[in-house]
Formats: structure tokens, C-alpha cells, sequence
């Protein structure tokens, strides 16, 4: 296979599909109450992708490089019989890597579905033990305790690949990371911490509100010493580190302090079927309409190589230029492309 290359030279590696755009949640760093209040109106059911749809181009996909795929969303444990979906993504030849990103909420009930149906690997959003601390950055929906009994059952199942995102807003849940680096350490768990990002155009995101992962690094290096491990592949995300005691990793993803455009290989998938090369693009390009009229692999595929051969987003690396202009750009609300 002819490696499909961007602009900057990156190849497109990983995809991930949003299933749905609703949540249980409201978290205030990606869907306000404010904004996405009982009137809103999401996406109707008919503007979904249906599961065969998802699957003829994820196999487009990885005719072009795709090997590893996340689902999300919104919260893609709200989208019914996703076990379907993933039972097929599943028996996709050259998918060697089938995640999930879930809020957690709704994992006790449905790890073992999941695990049957032969996801791998699960990543659980968790950013706060204390439940008050938890509510504030939910928006006031569902129990620290919920999740917890979540991943305590996707263990019990047999998911031996857990990871645990952190999001920490200063003046929030900063002071409580510390509660969930002890919580996990030993159980195998990886818990990684993600900066505070400037994603969509609802969050009222200020540099101020962002805690830069080196500080949250010196902290837990003060109480459990850590050494830096090497990268698993090219184009991990996350700076990996060891307890020195043996007592398991954590990661940090520094996506506003330290940005990785350049090894960035990921593309996704919105739940109305259109694809975005970037997290803070302004459009994306549009596949349902032609899957809906008839097109053949080959013009979706068409569409797709020169969607990813045109892309040459770095927002992260120009963030400070991009948002010091006049007319701020439009950019797509993260609850619809997952992260
Ligand atoms: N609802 C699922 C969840 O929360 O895990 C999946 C979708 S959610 C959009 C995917 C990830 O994006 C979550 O880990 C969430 O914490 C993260 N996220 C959302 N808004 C963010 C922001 N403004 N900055 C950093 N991460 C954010
Ligand atoms: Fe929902 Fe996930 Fe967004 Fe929170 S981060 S509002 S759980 S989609
Ligand atoms: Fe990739 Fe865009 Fe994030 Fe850079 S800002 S790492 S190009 S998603």
C-alpha cells in the first residue's frame, strides 16, 4: 500500500468515530448546561451514520493507512447497539487496535457486552474522586462512585488495557489529582493527564484556566519519584513515565504547553458522517451525502485522499497567532468529533 501522506509529510494512522452527539454529562470544558440545555436540538436519528455505513468506510479507510480506530462521542455508550457496531469493526481486516473513550457512567452495565463484542481496549474520563469536585466538572451529572464501579467491572471482565484520562482545570480539580494518582497506582491502570484545551467555541477557555502538565509532573515526582519511559510507536501522544517503585505509568498529553501537530495521524469521524483533519477545524468534509447517493469505494476513497492530502493543520502549534486574530475562527464543538 502507497503511504497517503499530508502536507506536513504526517500519514493518516488512526480514525476515530463519534457515534453520537448526545451526553449524560454537561461538562463545562466541552457541552455548557448554558448552551446544551433540555431545548437544544441535536442531530436527528436519520442524520446518523448507520452501523453499515460507519463500517463500508471504515474499510475505505484502512485501505489508506487506517489501523487503529476509538469510538466517543458525546457519550457513545448512549448510542443503541453499539456492541453491533463493534462486533463488525472488529472482523475488519488490518484494524489491529479497536478503543473506546466513555465518561464511564454507563460502563457497569455494559463492559461485558463490550468485551464480548471485542473492543480492547477502554479509556475512561475521570476528573475527580471527591464527588463534589466531580459534579463541578461533570455539570452536575452522574457520581465519581458510578464510574469507579464501571472500571472496577471492566476489570473484573477481563479489559486488561485501562487508561484513565484526567482533564485538570486550575481552580477546579487541581487540587485532587493527587486522590486518583493513589487511587490507581499499583492496579495496572494508566492514568494520563490532559491539558485544558481552547476546543470548540462554548468553553470560555483562558491560559489562565490551564494547569501545564510539568506542574502536575513535579508534584507527583515530589511524593512517587518517576522516570521517563521511551514512546510505545511513533506518534504517541501521551509522555509516558514509570513509578520508580515498579508500581505501574502515567502519561501526560500536553497539548496546549508542548503541542505535537507534527506527529499527529489522526482523523475523525462525526456522527452525521462528515470527516475533520483537525480537533479545532473549522469544516469538515462531507461523506454521507455522497454514500447516501450512490457513490462507488472508489469515489469515497477519492474523497477521503484528497481530504487528508490537502491538511496542513498545526492549530496547536500556532495557538497564540491563531487566536490574537481579529476574526477568531469557527471551530467544531469537540462533543461532536470525541476528542
Ligand atoms: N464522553 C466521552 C468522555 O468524556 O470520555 C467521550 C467524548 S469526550 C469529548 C473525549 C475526551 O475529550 C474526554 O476525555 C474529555 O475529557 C476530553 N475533553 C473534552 N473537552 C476538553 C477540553 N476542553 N480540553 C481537554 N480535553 C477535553
Ligand atoms: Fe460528555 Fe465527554 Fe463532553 Fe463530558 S467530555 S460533556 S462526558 S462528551
Ligand atoms: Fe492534530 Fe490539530 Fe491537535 Fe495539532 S491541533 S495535534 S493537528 S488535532
Amino acid at each position: 500500500m502507497n503511504v497517503l501522506t499530508d502536507q506536513l509529510n504526517r500519514p493518516l494512522k488512526d480514525l476515530r468515530i463519534s457515534v453520537i452527539d448526545r451526553c449524560n454529562f454537561r461538562c463545562p470544558y466541552c457541552m455548557p448546561q448554558a448552551q446544551y440545555h433540555q431545548h437544544y436540538e441535536f442531530l436527528k436519528n436519520e442524520d446518523w451514520l448507520r452501523f453499515d455505513e460507519i463500517i463500508r468506510l471504515t474499510k475505505i479507510f484502512t485501505t489508506l493507512g487506517v489501523h487503529k480506530v476509538r469510538l466517543t462521542g458525546g457519550e457513545p455508550l448512549l448510542r443503541p447497539q453499539l456492541p453491533e457496531l463493534i462486533q463488525k469493526l472488529a472482523q475488519i481486516q488490518n484494524i489491529d487496535d479497536l478503543a473506546l473513550t466513555t465518561n464511564g457512567s454507563l460502563l457497569e452495565t455494559y463492559a461485558k457486552e463490550l468485551k464480548t463484542a471485542g473492543l480492547q481496549r477502554l479509556t475512561i474520563s475521570l476528573d475527580a474522586l471527591n464527588e463534589t469536585t466531580f459534579l463541578a466538572m461533570s455539570g452536575q451529572k452522574g457520581s465519581a462512585q458510578q464510574v469507579l464501579r464501571g472500571i472496577e467491572k471492566a476489570q473484573e471482565i477481563g479489559f486488561a488495557d485501562i487508561k484513565i484520562n484526567i482533564v485538570i482545570k486550575r481552580g477546579v480539580n487541581d487540587q485532587h489529582f493527587m486522590d486518583i494518582i493513589k487511587y490507581f497506582r499499583g492496579t495496572g491502570i494508566i492514568v494520563r493527564f490532559i491539558e485544558y484545551m481552547d476546543v470548540g467555541t462554548c468553553n470560555h477557555w483562558e491560559q489562565s484556566q490551564v494547569v501545564a502538565n510539568k506542574e502536575i509532573h513535579t508534584a507527583i515526582h515530589q511524593q512517587f519519584p518517576l522516570q521517563a519511559l521511551e514512546a510505545n510507536y511513533f506518534g504517541e501522544v501521551a509522555k509516558r513515565y514509570a513509578f520508580a517503585d515498579g508500581r505501574g505509568e502515567i502519561g501526560f498529553i500536553s497539548s496546549v504547553s508542548q503541542p505535537f501537530c507534527s506527529d499527529c495521524t489522526r482523523l475523525r469521524l462525526s456522527t452525521d458522517g462528515k470527516i475533520y483533519t483537525c480537533l479545532f477545524a473549522s469544516e469538515g468534509v462531507d461523506l454521507r451525502t455522497p454514500l447516501r447517493e450512490g457513490a462507488a469505494d472508489e469515489e469515497l476513497l477519492q474523497i477521503i485522499k484528497n481530504c487528508w492530502q490537502k491538511r496542513s493543520d498545526q492549530y496547536s502549534e500556532n495557538r497564540s497567532l491563531l487566536r490574537s486574530l481579529k476574526s477568531p475562527r469557527q471551530k467544531i464543538e469537540m462533543y461532536k468529533i470525541g476528542g
